[in-house]
């Protein structure tokens, strides 16, 4: 028998570079949530020198590392024994950069039909949490903007979790080469080249973007947010929505 918590869960939306780490990692600190930002996770959990010898995640490893999504049923399970610990834990949880396929969220593919037994993530948070502890947010950024965001996003070489975008840099006219916080050198991040992002573009229209209409088919509303705007008046935004 699964024990309800009475917390919430956040799934936090969005192409990549319209800062849904960001607004999760608010959400987070404001309301005490587990902030589950799946790509860190992953990437640490393939790159665990423990884990080496397991097959799957040998290959799971090598399909992060081209840049293309990992396997989704793999994910699925990833995610479910999260959000177990997190509920076992009594804490309320907030996604970002997850679900991505149709498949991690319900559990099946769009074309196929519903596994009644086990379900997908939603199923997941469904059970844990309670429907109407489930909140769903969308932030809304054109193309072009999350392209030039994200060809533009720095990151500190030391501490890492800095992440300012040209525009913050060139607030006020001051130009920081060095992290404001550790001192470190300011990089651009690697990975962020055109051609990675526009991959990353692609798949978010193609396997993220279908899971939504699904979703209000089943009920759930999802809130659309204006992505553009700085990050602490779309955390007001998101904030309102959870009142
Ligand atoms: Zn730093």
């Amino acid at each position: 028998m699964v024990k309800t918590v009475n917390k919430i869960a956040v799934i936090v939306f969005g192409p990549q570079g319209s800062g849904k780490g960001t607004q999760a990692e608010l959400l987070a600190k404001k309301l005490d949530l587990f902030h589950f930002d799946s790509g860190s996770y992953l990437r640490t959990l393939l790159h665990n020198p423990a884990l080496q010898k397991n097959k799957i995640i040998r290959r799971e490893r090598k399909l992060n590392e081209a840049g293309v999504l990992n396997t989704p049923s793999w994910i699925l399970r990833t995610t479910a024994e999260i959000i177990k610990r997190a509920t076992a834990l009594g804490q309320g949880i907030v996604f970002s950069g997850s679900m991505r396929t149709f498949y991690e969220t319900f559990g099946h593919n769009e074309n196929e039909k519903p596994n009644k037994k086990n379900g997908g993530v939603i199923d997941v948070l469904k059970r844990y949490y309670g429907n109407k502890n489930i909140f769903i947010f969308l932030l809304d950024i054109p193309e072009k903007e999350s392209i030039k965001r994200l060809t533009e996003r720095f990151v500190c070489s030391v501490c890492k979790g800095l992440l300012i975008r040209s525009e913050l840099i060139d607030l006020g006219k001051i130009k920081f080469k060095i992290c404001p916080f550790c001192g470190g050198k300011i990089v651009h991040r690697i990975d962020d080249n055109k051609k990675a992002i526009l991959v990353r573009l692609k798949e978010y229209k193609e396997r993220t973007q279908p899971i939504f209409k699904e979703l209000e088919k089943g009920g759930y509303k999802i809130h659309k947010i204006d992505g553009r705007p700085m990050p602490y008046k779309i955390h007001e935004a998101i904030l309102k929505k959870l009142k």
